[in-house]
């Protein structure tokens, strides 16, 4: 699990997720982490040279200009314009992936938009399929100002659009509120783009094959994923962690009545048996002071 608080350490943690899951090659990709006004991003040709295990030590710190801090400003990774630029115009992006997704860059090498046709990808990246950059040299300006653009014309569409865009025959960019985020997004648009190329292979040609999505869930829809829901339903009994005879009482009910009220509306089912819990834990203690 990556600690988005140790920047350094999580940089090099990303980029050994990025080789080992096909999300890059060794030619290229970077990360990049802002810290207020630090930017943490890694040495150049960190997969040619060291096929991805980078040390901590060689991430190199500046401030939002490049200007230097940490390290040999020299060193740094060649698309530097394109995360300098996406840090200078999101305020509130902290973290930058540049990779070579493998199933990504079959839409890229075709010149095809990316539609969200899994779970994960119809939540963070809602409507809008991921669209191509128009080619650019790599590490220019020019391809920093397209990506730049691209994730203006995203938020533009939907302001809580993640950042994410293809570039043909290359790879893609996509940046965060965290490395964590990030990472997600890169790791979701390459499994869309997989799930499309293995569902093409299989069914394409077949005419039995509904690859439609039948069901449209909105941003919204898939909000409710994070509300806390009851599993039971308010009077279902079963034995308790204890093995005590219990009535299952919704948290909201509980919220709204005092202990008293509780036992009382459930027949005294619910409470809790304090001999009980005391015999039991005086059984694990003796059993912990017998196995010394
Ligand atoms: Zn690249």
């Amino acid at each position: 699990m990556v600690d988005v608080k140790k920047i350094r350490k999580s940089i090099c943690e990303v980029a050994a997720y990025l080789i080992n899951k096909d999300l890059t090659d060794l030619s290229g990709g970077n990360i990049s982490v802002r810290d207020k006004n630090k930017i943490y991003i890694n040495e150049r040709l960190s997969g040619p040279n060291y096929q991805w295990k980078i040390e901590e030590d060689s991430i190199i710190v500046t401030d939002i200009c490049k200007m230097p801090l940490i390290g040999d400003e020299g060193l740094i990774t060649r698309e530097a314009s394109t995360h300098y630029l996406i840090y200078q115009t999101f305020p509130e992006i902290n973290a930058i992936i540049h990779c070579h997704p493998l199933f990504m860059m079959v839409f890229g090498a075709a010149h095809m938009d990316i539609p969200s046709v899994t779970e994960g990808s119809r939540v963070i990246l809602g409507d809008q399929p991921i669209t191509n950059v128009e080619e650019s040299i790599p590490s220019s300006q020019d391809q920093a100002e397209k990506v730049v653009d691209n994730f203006k014309k995203r938020r533009e569409k939907d302001s809580n659009a993640a950042l994410i865009c293809n570039i043909p025959f290359h790879g893609m960019f996509t940046a965060g509120a965290n490395l964590n985020d990030a990472l997600v997004y890169a790791d979701i648009a390459n499994n869309c783009a997989k799930l499309l190329i293995y569902r093409q292979l299989m069914f394409g040609n077949d005419p039995a094959a509904d690859l439609s999505i039948r069901k449209h869930f909105t941003r919204e829809d898939f909000s409710t994923m994070d509300i806390f829901k009851e599993v039971c339903k308010p009077g279902y009994v079963y034995e308790d962690a204890f093995g005590q005879k219990t009535k299952y009482i919704s948290p909201e009910f509980k919220q709204n009545k005092s202990d008293n009220e509780i036992n009382f509306t459930a027949n005294g089912l619910n409470s809790i048996n304090k001999d009980k819990i005391v015999s039991i834990v005086t059984e694990i203690l003796a059993k912990l002071l017998n196995s010394k």
